[in-house]
């Protein structure tokens, strides 16, 4: 493993939790060098997704390709989907190398792995408010067939059988809230930093 300066910082939470509304605030609002680490995805983009910004979108052979040759710290066919999702060393190391923190926004089997390698990264799982308000996050998005949601609600099940391996839980029911919560674990890691 490398000299690394910066820090990873994982963050989870089941699909329709808010987790990309409440992240693009805390990269805006907090204090410490927070740097997205984006994502490899075999994935089609959805209407408003950038790629290099969103996710890296590759194809399935160039994904496997990259995938043999180790290329990525992590990467499955996240469970209830039909893509693969990965993170790649070439996004992490150069943050890493700079001091960032790079932020990990990964599945729960992801962040295992991840913990596993860095053992002294923040890890953060987002909770929704209730399950009757991740149906309704998830029904409203609509992007997506009846099945599909349906593996989503049942993977969102399993997510959060795993939630306390995470240092941190944070409840999304009001996003300034969560916000708040995530920027001041955040701020309060970051200060520790500087007085080490
Ligand atoms: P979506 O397709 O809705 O953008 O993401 C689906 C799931 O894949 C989310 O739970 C997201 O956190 C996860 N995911 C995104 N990128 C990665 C990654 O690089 N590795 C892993 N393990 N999961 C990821």
């Amino acid at each position: 493993m490398p000299d690394l300066k910066g820090k990873v910082v994982v963050v989870s939470g089941p699909s329709g939790v808010g987790k990309t509304s409440v992240m693009r605030r805390v990269y805006r609002q907090c204090r410490a060098p927070l740097k997205r680490s984006v994502s490899a995805t075999t994935r089609p983009p959805r209407p408003d997704e950038v790629d290099g910004k969103d996710y890296h979108f590759i194809t399935d052979e160039e994904f496997q390709l990259r995938r043999r040759r180790g290329e990525f710290v992590e990467c499955c066919q996240v469970f209830g989907y039909d893509y693969w999702y990965g993170t790649l060393w070439s996004e992490l190391t150069p943050g890493l190398g700079a001091g960032k923190w790079m932020v990990l926004e990964i599945d729960v089997g992801g962040a295992l792995n991840v913990m596993r390698q860095f053992p002294d990264a923040i890890t953060i799982f987002l909770r929704p408010g209730s399950r009757d308000q991740l149906q309704r996050r998830l029904r409203a998005r609509a992007t997506e067939s009846e099945e599909a949601l349906q593996r989503r609600l049942a993977r969102a099940e399993s997510e959060m059988a795993v939630a306390d391996r995470y240092k941190h839980q944070v409840i999304n029911d009001r996003l300034d809230r969560a916000v708040g919560d995530i920027c001041e674990i955040l701020t309060q890691e970051w200060e520790k930093s500087r007085d080490d």
